[in-house]
């Protein structure tokens, strides 16, 4: 049989299934094995796992591409499980041969019948030992069959070895891990021809090169039988890091974050609401890299791929989803563009979902997102580009005030004297003349700043009245 085994084993990888839309458990791998290959000068590929056709969702591969190719993931390589059948099922004829794997007859109904046995008995349920009826059949039973057209599966022979009480092994996460072995002789072949993740996931990534298998910690029971099926292929054990799960807590208890229950499972739908997609990426290393808040802090304008990612620091707690802290995060992200990149990024993002949108709301806050930008202390208000009808709702033509503390008179006389030429000084200069007193100035400078925006509180005034303009301006004022 040809050889295939993969010479240099430094790749790392991701390995999707294509049910949908991109989950943040999979950009959270892209990243991390990203980082690793990386560090370790080794090849980033992709792998979809499309062998389970029942999941199979039609446009699933290119909603992710095009996922992948926002968060500018990039993959040496690229592979297709399902263009891969052939290979699959050599291997596993190949077990069969040596008498390590055997086909199986078995129907759902013999499947059935036989776990309602089990659980009569007191027994454990599954394929083994007496059970595992087909493991016996002769090779001329097993021909005659086949040749009838009677379908069946391949299934692994755990009883070919004595596995020992434990199969252990050193998660790269988690330490030492003592599992005990599969006794059940698990389905490496469907009856379509295709093969399981088990036997898909140990021939892959050892003939792809997989320096270390990272994946979700859900993963890790199934650890033994993986190995086990290594161990009866002849290839060396993988080496694997099982990755803690993003959690979120709902009524007091922790469950995983659930693509039909949480927005933010999904990365389009955070996109979407307008976060930066650096948020998205700093939030995710901060959860699995607990030091990395501390490097950013001291290196706020570095790039991110100057971090280096340890595996030392992936830990094994479930992180909660932590929405104040992901805000956050955002809101120091979108501080750190200059006007030019946070301009370009709205202008990216789908701003037409904005209500009542036009083209002169637009310009206002394009201009707006210019305002106190830069500098020591830059403004960090916007967590993302959804809110800013409500964040800056004043740019748009129709606004809501409470106007019932307002001073009529006094604003129509601010309004006289206001001008949008002047600058800054000459404004406020101008404000402070109609005020006798220290009092009186804050009283007018507030009631100027709820009739103009309906706000208490907002980023620099006279910069929002530029961009309004005389008309608006006066008009604001001059309501009351
Ligand atoms: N297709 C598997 C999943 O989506 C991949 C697990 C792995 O990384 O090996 O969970």
């Amino acid at each position: 049989m040809k050889n295939y085994l993969s010479e240099k084993p430094d790749g790392y990888r991701i390995a999707p299934s294509p049910t949908g839309y991109v989950h943040l458990g999979t950009i959270a791998m892209a990243l991390v094995n990203s980082y690793l290959a990386r560090q370790n000068h080794g090849r980033f590929y992709l792998r979809i796992e499309d062998t389970d056709s029942k999941r199979y969702v039609a446009d699933a591969v290119e909603k992710m591409m095009t996922t992948f190719n926002y968060f500018d993931v990039k993959f040496a390589e690229t592979y297709v499980q399902s263009e891969r059948a052939k290979i699959y099922q050599q291997y596993a004829e190949d077990l069969v041969k040596q008498g390590k794997a055997y086909y199986c007859f078995c129907t759902e109904d013999d499947l059935n019948q036989m776990r309602e046995t089990q659980i009569k008995n007191g027994e454990p349920t599954g394929y083994y030992g007496k059970y595992a009826k087909c493991r016996h059949l002769s090779p001329d039973e097993v021909a005659r069959r086949i040749a009838a057209g009677e379908p069946h599966v391949i299934r692994a022979n755990f009883s070919y070895q004595d596995w020992g009480e434990r199969i252990t092994f050193t998660d790269a996460a988690r330490g030492e891990i003592a599992l005990l072995p599969q006794t059940n002789d698990p389905v490496i072949m469907k009856s379509n021809g295709l093969p399981p993740y088990n036997l898909a996931h140990v021939i892959d990534d050892t003939l792809m090169g997989t320096a270390l298998v990272v994946r979700g910690e859900e993963w890790l029971i199934s650890t033994a039988e993986h190995m086990q099926l290594c161990d009866l292929l002849g290839f060396p054990r993988l080496h694997y890091m099982h990755m803690p799960t993003i959690n979120i807590e709902e009524n007091g208890k922790k469950r995983k974050l659930s693509k039909r229950k949480d927005p933010q499972a999904l990365v389009m739908n955070l996109i979407d609401a307008g976060y930066p997609k650096n948020a998205i990426i700093e939030y995710l290393l901060t959860i699995y890299n607990s030091d990395f808040e501390i490097w950013r802090t001291a290196n706020p304008n570095a790039p991110l791929t100057d971090f280096q990612f340890s595996i030392q620091k992936v830990g094994t707690n479930n992180p909660l989803f932590d929405l104040p802290k992901f805000n956050d995060i955002a809101k120091n992200v979108w501080a750190r563009q200059s006007h030019a990149e946070i301009v370009a990024n709205f202008n990216a993002w789908n701003w037409q979902s904005l209500p009542n949108i036009t083209p002169t709301i637009k310009t206002r806050i394009e201009k707006m997102l210019g305002v106190e930008r830069g500098g020591e202390r830059p403004r960090k208000d916007l967590i993302k580009f959804e809110d800013i009808a409500d964040l800056y709702s004043y740019l748009w033509d129709e606004i809501t005030v409470d106007g019932s503390t307002l001073d009529g008179q006094m604003l129509k006389n601010y309004a006289e004297i206001y001008d949008a030429a002047d600058d800054k000084d000459t404004w406020w200069q101008k404000i402070k003349n109609l005020a006798p007193d220290k009092p009186t100035l804050r009283n007018l400078a507030a009631q100027i700043r709820l009739a103009v925006t309906g706000k208490t509180n907002t980023p620099d005034l006279w910069a929002i009245c530029q961009i309004l303009g005389n008309d608006i301006v006066k008009a604001r004022l001059t309501r009351w």
